[in-house]
């Protein structure tokens, strides 16, 4: 397989190479651990693997179809989109991805569907149940894809039939990611809104984005934590002038506000209208 550049670590690389090898591949891949990023990209090869149109190793990266795959503009890839505002993946949407999983794709060899940040968008109980009969019994050319922190939230009987790949628990944050993180923390203090707009602005790529917005979400809960006496390890110096400005009721809603641009950034807003959306909620907030 071709990883495009995507830093796994060599266990993972060997059991994907021989999967692919040995014409293995399962009609079902959990991604968990890692960063939200990183399941990200890892989805986007496997998905781009499964669509590629090369004889040689795949993804290539270079054909139409893995093209559209890493853009996620392919039409044999679907992206469940959840509604509402926690994005939950709704019954509707889930039968209506069983009966197109039946359907053959229309360019590629395969069908692709994606269910990400299944922890938080797919509870058990009845949605994951909806797809567990065809997860349990797949039509030929389908490949689903669920990502999630932790594979534990999944039903066991979904677990058993799809093949995890677990990018482990070091959640590395980016110096970049962290430090702008920081600087909207920042920001949010001071007086003037300029200096929050500037610093959400910076939001400028989707991936880049989310984790930012993770680093933001985990400081505000590090801050909450302080306030209620207990220092959490490694908490950046930020957490602490949090904690001595804002009430508790402020950091929730900060928590919330920080998740829900999360979930904008997935479901593809613009990050223009999410960075703007962002500062007057904060604002909103710390006033
Ligand atoms: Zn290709």
């Amino acid at each position: 397989m071709n990883f495009q550049g995507l830093q796994l670590n060599k266990s993972l690389e060997n059991s994907l190479n021989a999967l692919d090898r040995e014409n293995r591949m399962p009609h079902a891949f959990i991604i968990s651990g890692g960063s939200q990023k990183s399941r990200g990209e890892l989805c986007d090869c496997l998905s781009a693997w499964a669509v590629c149109s090369s004889e040689g190793e795949k993804p290539c990266g270079e054909c139409k179809n893995c093209k559209n795959a890493f853009e996620r503009v392919h039409s044999d890839i679907y992206y469940a989109k959840g509604s509402g505002k926690t994005q939950i993946y709704k019954a509707e949407e889930l039968k209506e991805i069983v009966r197109d999983a039946s359907i053959k794709p229309n360019q590629a060899d395969r069908k692709v569907y994606v269910f990400e940040e299944c922890d938080k968008r797919l509870p058990q109980i009845p949605n994951q149940g909806i797809l567990l009969k065809t997860i349990e019994e797949p039509p030929q050319d389908i490949l689903f894809i669920l990502t999630c922190e932790n594979s534990k939230t999944l039903l066991e009987t979904i677990r058993s039939r799809a093949v995890t790949l677990n990018l482990g628990d070091g959640k590395k944050t980016s110096e970049q990611a962290s430090e702008l993180s920081e600087e909207i923390l920042a920001s949010m203090l001071k007086s003037s809104e300029f200096e929050l707009l500037k610093a959400t602005y910076k939001l400028s790529d989707r991936f880049a984005s989310l984790e930012t917005l993770e680093c933001v979400e985990s400081i505000l809960a590090d801050a909450l934590c302080m306030q209620t006496g207990y220092e959490p390890k490694g908490a950046a110096d930020i957490a602490e002038q949090l904690c001595g400005t804002l009430t508790k009721t402020q950091f929730l809603e900060l928590i919330e506000i920080t998740r829900s641009a999360q979930l904008k950034v997935n479901q593809n807003v613009s990050l223009e209208l999410i960075s703007t959306w962002l500062c007057s909620q904060y604002r909103k907030t710390v006033r």
